[in-house]
């Protein structure tokens, strides 16, 4: 045991007992309000992260701990071996404001893709016989960190010393609809993308690209699956990103901001692909408990509320405008892009001395794919707050400068 009361911090403690998986910023957090948090010394910070676009109402949101006390004190779980009211109605309320007509729950946005791998792979075993079993996915993706799931994440650095990979995965260009033509033919059963690629850097896709892609599945008699873990519920100012795009895939996937920090995942498809899961098919423990979708009802309620996820758009561009100017003045900006309330700013040099600088400053903000600075904040940020990060940004911005 250690005794020495100055090593005995949360720090040093998760230092010297836990897996080292994460490159943590020294800094350990202990409380949220709204978009706020503070670490254990007292200082402030500002979220332009929110626990990676998941705490879309914010930290000690009231209404997540109303219902979490209420629930926790009427039932936690049961199994799935029985009906519960909660899961059924969270079920209704996402089938009833999506394409889809069938819900799965699950605990994570991994566990929701190893589900629509899953049904696509016995869809199209079901449907056409054995030997379709390819998924086509993307450079560049992100779709978990399970063997499955990783086997489909198109970003070699995450797969390194973990052969043998799930086989049946190929990989083709984002945006490149001539590379997803050449690819598709009679082994593949589906294809997989981000309608927003997030962690590969906050990549949009270009005009007409999803149409020519929905096209393309239709063509081969492909399923079209959208993951949408990061870029749904709302974060776009549309409950999902791909309405954006008038473009309606067949299977989805749901987790980070469906909990708003409770973890849960949901993989929702269409009538014809729901029957592909029969009793025994498939399952989880953890997946629907009543405490958790009582929490995520509530949040989807709230975001379907008249004009919330719209004014979070609006903001969202208020946003990208200023992130905008920032780069009309310093060179080293390559590009502003994002929709709604997930922005990417590409530089041209790795973002982690910008975001430690951000940190120092009182910002919560965060890097992808190295040289991108991403601005995932709750869904409730304020201008005024904004403006305070961009001030920040320009301060830190003139000492970085060439
Ligand atoms: C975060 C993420 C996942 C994985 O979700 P986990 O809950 O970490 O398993 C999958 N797909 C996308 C697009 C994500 O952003």
């Amino acid at each position: 045991m250690n005794n020495n009361p100055q090593n005995d911090s949360i720090m040093s403690l998760a230092d010297r007992y836990m897996f080292q998986t994460y490159g943590r910023f020294p800094v350990a957090l202990v409380r949220g309000e709204g978009c706020r948090v503070w670490d254990d010394k007292g200082k402030a910070y500002l979220d332009f992260v929110g626990g990676i676009a998941v705490c879309a109402l914010g930290h000690s949101s009231p209404l997540v701990s109303r219902v979490l006390e209420e629930q926790s004190k009427i039932l936690v779980h049961v199994s799935n071996l029985y009906y519960t009211r909660p899961q059924t109605e969270l079920a209704q309320l996402l089938v009833e404001n999506s394409f889809a007509d069938r819900v799965f729950f699950c605990n994570s946005g991994a566990e929701a893709n190893e589900a629509a791998i899953k049904v696509a792979r016995r869809y199209s075993n079901e449907k056409f016989g054995p030997g379709r079993h390819v998924i086509v996915s993307m450079y560049n993706s992100f779709h978990g960190r399970t063997m499955a799931t990783l086997s489909a994440t198109g970003q070699s650095k995450i797969q390194v010393g973990y052969d043998p990979l799930l086989q049946g995965f190929k990989f083709v260009s984002f945006n490149d609809v001539k590379g997803l033509d050449q690819a598709m033919d009679d082994s593949v059963c589906a294809v997989i993308l981000e309608p927003i690629q997030g962690e590969g850097g906050v990549v949009c896709p270009d005009p007409g690209y999803l149409k020519e892609v929905r096209d393309l599945c239709n063509r081969h008699n492909a399923l079209l699956i959208f993951d949408e873990v990061q870029v749904g519920m709302g974060r776009t100012g549309r409950l999902f990103a791909h309405e954006h795009y008038g473009v309606t895939p067949d299977i989805m996937t749901l987790a980070k901001a469906l909990g708003n920090g409770l973890p849960i995942g949901a993989m929702l498809s269409t009538e014809e692909l729901g029957s592909v899961f029969g009793p025994g098919s498939h399952a989880t423990t953890f997946g629907g408990t009543p405490l958790v979708t009582a929490v995520s009802k509530a949040v989807v309620e709230k975001l379907l509320e008249k004009g919330w996820m719209e004014e979070a758009g609006r903001v969202g561009e208020y946003f990208k405008g200023k992130l905008e100017g920032l780069a009309r003045r310093y060179p080293f900006i390559k590009d502003v892009r994002g929709l709604g309330l997930i922005l990417g700013m590409e530089l041209d040099r790795p973002g982690t001395p910008v975001v430690e600088a951000c940190l120092k400053e009182g910002f919560l903000v965060n890097c992808a794919h190295e040289t991108v600075l991403r601005f995932i904040p709750p869904l409730i940020i304020q201008k005024g707050e904004i403006d305070l990060l961009v001030e920040a940004l320009d301060t830190i911005f003139q000492k970085v400068g060439d």
